[in-house]
């Protein structure tokens, strides 16, 4: 369905957790994103029933994300149930990959498509630096263990981050020379508590693509990438993979956004840079669920926000990053 200002919004990312087993410093606060008590998490058979409502109203795209959905003991369930809901052309998730290698195969087999992860750099100490982890060979395994399954094409997400990692991006880059990835670059957003380390560590994606040009020469324009953003894939000449550059700061794609949240808690959220919100779980107890959150997610739908207010000066400050999910 079309929202007010005639968006079709056809995409729902849906948290599962926002617990995390690494310490991203521009995404989860000191102390973590806050134990959300286990009876406030919604329950697979809960999650079911608001993805079958957000088919109701058009959804055909599912993200499963975090926090980490890897450490979400039901996973494998909650992808079985929602990979047999007729509507959902889409199904796939949003990882660091650390606990991919084993998983990939019986997530594969639980009906997931495709997976984009999480890796900041190919520099283990680097990626211990913005992680708090020793993780990057874990996560290079759980790439290739994705990819082997054919839960790809794979994507690489990279958030660039001035003084930590934003010289790796030529390396980033490379990767696509030899594997058919798409490597996409993305900046830091500025939420919850972390926003200042954000702020403070922001590099605009013109400054990433020159330092990737002067190192592999200009980038060949592709088709465009999808209809949720302004954004163009390219190649570097000869390479196999394509580079993205998402760049909700220095050229916001609000109007062209076509997606909405579910926190692990149950709430709609319908911008990720507003803090407003729509409480879901009283409609779980309805008679009819399923019905009663279809009624829920056309009225927030009509009420999505058209963008952020960051040029006002206006961050959100409700969730970190973890707790909503990216
Ligand atoms: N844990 C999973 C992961 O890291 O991919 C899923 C959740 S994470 C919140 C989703 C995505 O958000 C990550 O790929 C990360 O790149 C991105 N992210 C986290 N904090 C961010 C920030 N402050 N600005 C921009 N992107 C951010
Ligand atoms: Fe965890 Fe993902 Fe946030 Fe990193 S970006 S702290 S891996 S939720």
């Amino acid at each position: 369905m079309q929202d007010y200002f005639g968006r079709s919004i056809t995409y729902l990312r849906l948290s599962v957790t926002n617990r995390c087993n690494l310490r991203c410093r521009y995404c989860m606060p000191d102390g973590g994103a806050g134990k959300l008590a286990h009876a406030r998490l919604l329950t697979a058979d809960e999650i079911e029933q608001v993805a079958l409502a957000a088919v109701r109203v058009g959804i055909c795209k599912l993200r499963l994300t975090g926090g980490e959905p890897t450490l979400r003991p039901d996973l494998l369930e909650i992808v079985r149930r929602l990979s047999n809901i007729p509507g959902i052309e889409e199904l796939v998730m949003t990882t660091n990959g650390v606990r991919l290698a084993k998983l990939a195969a019986p997530l594969r087999e639980a009906g997931l498509r495709r997976v984009n992860i999480h890796l900041d750099s190919l520099n283990g100490a680097h990626i211990k630096a913005l992680s708090g982890s020793d993780c990057l060979e874990r996560v290079w395994e759980g790439i290739l263990a994705a990819e082997q399954v054919g839960l790809s094409p794979i994507k690489l997400n990279v958030v660039v981050v001035h003084g930590y990692n934003e010289t790796d991006v030529v390396e980033m880059a490379q990767l696509t020379l030899q594997r058919p990835w798409h490597v996409r670059f993305i900046e830091l957003m500025p939420l919850g508590k972390p926003a200042q380390f954000a702020l403070e560590h922001y590099v605009a994606n013109q400054e990433t693509r020159a330092r990737i040009e002067r190192a592999w020469g200009p980038l060949v324009a592709e088709q465009e990438a999808g209809t949720d953003r302004d954004t163009y894939r390219y190649r570097l000449a000869g390479g196999k993979g394509s580079l993205e550059f998402i760049s909700p700061i220095s050229h916001a794609y609000c109007h062209r956004c076509n997606h909405i949240r579910v926190t692990a808690d149950g709430r709609i959220r319908l911008c990720l840079l507003q803090d407003e919100e729509w409480d879901l779980r009283p409609r779980l107890r309805a008679d009819d669920p399923v019905d009663a959150l279809a009624d829920l997610f056309s009225r927030a739908i009509q009420c999505k926000p058209y963008g952020s207010m960051l040029a006002q000066g206006i961050f959100p400050t409700s969730r970190p990053m973890a707790g909503i999910g990216g």
